[in-house]
């Protein structure tokens, strides 16, 4: 398929034939499976996809790849022309398995995207910059430990499946890319009560995140908050793990003198 590249929609295609297979081997479709790709572009893992799958629907922002694609794979392959940002994947259904190379200018807009769809979502298999795989998958106390593996981790377990180099794909990015499996919990290990609250302890914890937590979480705990949840104040945002977020989360959710409660004044 002949096709300019496009950088306004982050489009570095798969030529590696081994990566290519060895990304379908490790989401292992199987016939009657709701598998709904990202940005199909010229069909690198929708053809592979399609050779064990009878549906596949992908959503493709480029109308001319769209239409090129959907010349060769229909009726088999169900397009949706637009932006994924802006899909609804409930209306797919639920137990989606969810595939793609993704673009990586909106890879972390996207990853809060599926994050709020992750009740219709079976598992999540997508190429990402590697430093963002690396973010997902750190650990309290790597330094690569972010407010984006926190909230990420939150909501799904995740796992770094394959490293991919640039020459794998044309044109080459300038990162090195890998895969990650992300799955969501069923249930949440650790439910916070007011999500709109972890995210902003969570945020506000990394926006400085060399500061102690008790600087950066002035605004939202005191000494005696910090002593009776146990969580030290002298901790940086990096040592915290997700259950101790979610702890602070929903004390600061239940505390109405910081502002995150919707409780009338009075
Ligand atoms: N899957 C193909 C491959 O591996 O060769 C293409 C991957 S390319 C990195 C990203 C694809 O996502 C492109 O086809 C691009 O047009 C599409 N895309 C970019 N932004 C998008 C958006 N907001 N919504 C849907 N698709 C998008």
């Amino acid at each position: 398929m002949q096709h300019q590249a496009r950088k306004r929609f982050g489009q570095n295609f798969l030529l590696d034939t081994g990566v290519i297979a060895a990304i379908v081997d490790a989401i292992r479709p199987l016939q009657g499976e709701r598998v709904v790709e990202i940005g199909p572009g010229t069909g690198a893992l929708s053809r592979p996809l399609l050779e064990r799958l009878d549906r596949l629907d992908a959503i493709e922002i480029d109308r001319d790849l769209a239409a090129m694609l959907q010349k060769e794979l229909a009726p088999r392959l169900h397009l949706h022309v637009g932006d994924v940002l802006e899909f609804d994947f409930s209306k797919l259904g639920d137990d989606l398995r969810i595939v793609g190379n993704l673009p990586y200018n909106i890879s972390t807009p996207l990853l809060f995207h599926l994050a709020t769809h992750a009740g219709h979502v079976r598992d999540i298999h997508v190429m990402l910059q590697k430093e963002i795989v690396t973010r997902l998958t750190a650990a309290p106390g790597d330094s690569n430990y972010s407010r984006l593996s926190v909230m990420a981790q939150y909501r799904f377990s995740s796992e770094l499946l394959i490293d991919v180099p640039p020459a794998a794909f044309n044109p080459a990015p300038k990162v090195d890319s890998a895969v990650v499996r992300l799955i969501p919990w069923r249930p949440l290990p650790h439910l916070a009560r007011d999500e709109t609250a972890l995210a902003r302890v969570v945020a506000a914890a990394f926006m400085q995140r060399r500061k102690t937590l008790r600087n950066s979480l002035a605004g939202f705990l005191t000494a005696a908050d910090f002593a009776e949840l146990g969580i030290p104040a002298n901790a940086r945002a990096q040592e915290l793990s997700v259950a101790q977020f979610v702890v602070i989360a929903n004390r600061v959710g239940a505390t109405p003198a910081n502002g995150l409660t919707s409780s009338p004044s009075r």
